[in-house]
């Protein structure tokens, strides 16, 4: 059911590098590589799960604490004019990296999201999103 040699278990365990925006003890939050819209971060648990079906309550409760943390940041460095959190379960239903994750989509008005998982982004771009959400969060504090 869980596989762990997908690409955000290898996010965890430092194999692939991430423009990281927060971390606790429970969760990892990063820029989306694949970017929906400019600010589009993820936010997934460090234990494994596929997706909603076999998380453990305690674990979803961390997460939805820290996707609401780090979108509060998120609005605050790019001010969008909406904020879409999703999160998909099964090819069908759009997921495709079977580690659990919320997405934080910024939406702007007269501007379509772009592709969902389609084209990387620059990384030096993503860096710069992610130093712009670090410093909102600094100044948001815990
Ligand atoms: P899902 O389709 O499973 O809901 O979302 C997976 C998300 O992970 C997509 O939005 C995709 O852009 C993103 N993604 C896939 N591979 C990578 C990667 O290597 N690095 C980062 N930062 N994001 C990734």
């Amino acid at each position: 059911m869980y596989d762990p040699n997908n690409i955000f278990g290898r996010i965890l365990r430092g194999e692939i590098p991430v423009a990281k925006v927060y971390e606790n003890e429970h969760v990892l939050s990063f820029m989306d590589g694949m970017p929906q819209s400019d600010g589009h971060t993820l936010v997934i648990p460090k234990v494994p799960s596929r997706n909603l079906f076999d998380a453990q309550p305690d674990v979803l409760a961390e997460l939805i604490k820290a996707t609401q943390y780090v979108a509060k940041g998120v609005k605050k460095a790019f001010n969008p004019d909406g904020i879409r959190i999703a999160q998909f379960n099964e090819p069908a239903a759009g997921q495709t990296v079977f580690h659990l994750h919320f997405h934080i989509i910024p939406c702007y008005e007269g501007q379509e999201l772009r592709v969902h998982a389609r084209g990387m982004a620059d990384p030096a771009l993503l860096t710069a999103h992610a130093t712009k959400v670090v410093d909102a969060l600094k100044k948001q504090g815990p």
